[in-house]
């Protein structure tokens, strides 16, 4: 009797473990306004990957522009308010980012996003005396974070918008690898974090979207990093002109960016970094982006330009494969 139990026992405990190393588990869902994809093998890959998603759906509701009980809304309303230690910490990082990017970064540019209507769906071409009035109310230094606490100058708003999705992908790496997860492809409606190796051990193969049309324009092979996109490509309108505007705002003229960049991919470790910064280099433009890379080098980034140039820092140079059918663009290394 005692044996048989023992067997039994040692039965249950050799299928939990093979339940475990082989575990796989994929999740859609839609979150943050995107689709979101997260599959992750290893460990409790189902439980890590649910938590996971909570977690998502937590910080849109403390970080949602919309939301009337989010941080980001108190805050945008009452002009001060206290609010979560983390919601401080990521409009502090994103101050942070701005001033080192000395503003093309700036997460107080709603009221222009607004008013181009990429908030609700209302596009629209605001005039130029509406712009330059709305700019009187952007600037990242008119901001205050004390403790848990946010001050706004008046009439400005905060938006979280280019920053909170990576700052999502590095907390839904952080909770898979807390339930054993050894390997995963976290898409966060483009913000793609991986862990680890694919599971049978070779690198990811990512696609870099082709800005101009459908399909990719080559092969990103990388893993455990953050990859990060940002261009006017994807949430855009067209005018009655023909002009395309897309979402991306330049808080120096208060129009969506026009610099020749077709969009900015940022890798590193930490996705919100590589969110961030995607946001600012597609501002910043191809001298701007690449100054910047020089001087820091803290991540590597490829910019598609729009006379069929795909600018790739020397750190990923090798882990890129240009597309055979975009073979008239030209990669060059930036060194
Ligand atoms: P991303 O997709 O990360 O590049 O972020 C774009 C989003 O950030 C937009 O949809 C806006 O909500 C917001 N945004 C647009 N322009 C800027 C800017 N110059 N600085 C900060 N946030 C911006
Ligand atoms: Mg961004």
């Amino acid at each position: 009797m005692k044996l048989k139990i023992l067997l039994i026992i040692i039965c249950i405990l050799l299928t939990a473990c093979s339940a475990g190393s082989d575990a796989e588990y994929s999740y859609d869902f839609f979150a943050m306004d995107t689709f979101m994809s997260i599959n992750a093998f290893g460990g409790s890959a189902e439980e890590g990957v649910k938590a996971a998603a909570r977690r998502i759906n937590e910080l849109e509701g403390l970080l949602s522009v919309t939301d009337e009980n989010s941080d980001i809304y108190a805050v945008n309303h009452l002009g001060a308010s206290s609010v979560s230690s983390e919601t401080a910490k990521l409009v502090s990082f994103a101050l942070e980012i701005a001033d080192k990017t000395n503003g093309a970064l700036d997460p107080t540019i709603y009221p222009v996003l607004n008013a181009w209507g990429f908030t609700a769906d209302n596009k629209r071409v605001p005039s130029d005396g509406e712009i330059a009035k709305l700019l009187e109310n952007v600037g990242f230094g008119r901001v205050t974070v004390n403790g848990n606490s946010v001050t706004l100058g008046e009439g400005m708003m905060l938006d979280t918008g280019a920053v909170a999705k990576g700052y999502a992908g590095d907390e839904t790496v952080r909770i898979l690898r807390e339930h054993g997860v050894s390997s995963a492809l976290v898409n966060l409606g483009g913000n793609v974090q991986l862990i680890g190796t694919k599971p049978d051990g070779g690198d990811w193969r990512l696609g870099l979207k082709d800005p101009t049309g459908a399909g990719n324009i080559g092969v990103l092979t990388v893993s455990d990093c953050a990859v990060v996109t940002s261009g006017n490509y994807e949430r855009c309108f067209t005018a009655e002109d023909g002009t395309v505007y897309g979402h991306i705002i330049d808080p120096a003229n208060g129009c969506p960016v026009d610099n020749g960049l077709l969009s900015a991919t940022v890798v590193a470790a930490e996705g919100k970094l590589c969110d961030a910064l995607s946001t600012a280099l597609f501002v910043m433009g191809e001298k701007g982006a690449t100054d910047f890379w020089r001087e820091n080098k803290n991540f590597d980034v490829i910019l598609i330009t729009d006379n069929a140039e795909v600018l790739i820092t020397k750190g990923i140079a090798d882990k890129f494969t240009l597309d055979e059918v975009h073979k008239n663009f030209i990669v060059k290394v930036v060194e």
